[in-house]
């Protein structure tokens, strides 16, 4: 990579300190205790899953302000528990706090279906962690997001299943529309093949020529660019002038 990407970052690390956002953390987390040893048991990976389903097309702040009342609301994520509760409950608890999105209805009534299927590869992989740590992140993502797959889940796209593996402490990137749209005006993406799995081979190199992981990659990019946090990067009105990395951006 021709540029000091690691410039970059860094940059990018003092603007987000110096601005003193209530940054999301709880990814870079995961992935730190994943790293230090630890499994996640069945009702974390629920939890993953919830919160990447919740992730869907709005912005996050308000997710993240609201972490213990979801987790209250989803009885910690207890599989029994959701699975005996009729799924209108959740949505109502959810959109009372404005804490929906488009597909909501249909996240909440799949979530039953998307639990059995969970237990199913808990049966054939012994566990959930086992499985997750098989293949790389793109090819599990894949057999979660495929209709073809034995162990697709309903309502999950290929971002949202990596966004679940990022929450179970997997370090990968979610190609989410700040991370492409950004990546788009760095100059990062070629345009040769679907943007994003190139995203996901780009990100393997910044994160080999700077030193960072993935995962703290999309997270300073992210919340540089997402409403409620940075919002600098933002999609209609982009705001270069202020912009503390425009050295290396093409645009
Ligand atoms: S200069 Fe503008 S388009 Fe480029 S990264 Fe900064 S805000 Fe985005």
């Amino acid at each position: 990579m021709k540029k000091d990407y690691k410039k970059m970052f860094d940059i990018l690390e003092e603007y987000l300190d110096k601005k003193d956002f209530d940054v999301d953390k709880t990814v870079l987390k995961a992935i730190e205790d994943r790293k230090n040893g630890k499994s996640f048991n069945f009702n974390e990976h629920i939890k993953g899953l919830v919160f990447s389903l919740l992730s869907s097309q709005r912005d996050w702040s308000e997710i993240h302000k609201n972490r213990q009342y979801i987790e209250k609301l989803f009885f910690n994520f207890d599989k029994q528990k959701i699975k005996n509760t009729d799924y209108h409950y959740f949505i109502k608890g959810l959109v009372s706090h404005s804490l929906g999105n488009r597909a909501i209805h249909k996240q909440m009534e799949t979530l039953s279906y998307n639990i059995s299927i969970l237990e199913k590869i808990e049966k054939e992989y012994g566990s959930l962690d086992d499985f997750v740590i098989r293949l790389k992140p793109n090819a599990i993502s894949a057999l979660f997001a495929c209709k073809e797959s034995p162990y697709a889940l309903k309502q999950i796209g290929f971002p949202l299943a990596l966004e679940y593996l990022r929450n179970v402490g997997i370090d990968t990137v979610k190609p989410d529309v700040h991370i492409v749209r950004i990546f788009k005006r760095l100059g990062l993406l070629k345009g040769c093949e679907s943007e994003e799995k190139e995203v996901l081979e780009t990100i393997e190199e910044l994160s080999a020529a700077s030193g960072y992981s993935k995962a703290y990659i999309d997270f300073l990019l992210w919340h540089y660019c997402s409403v409620g946090f940075g919002n600098i990067c933002s999609e209609n009105n982009p705001k270069c002038e202020i912009c503390v990395i425009r050295e290396f951006c093409k645009n």
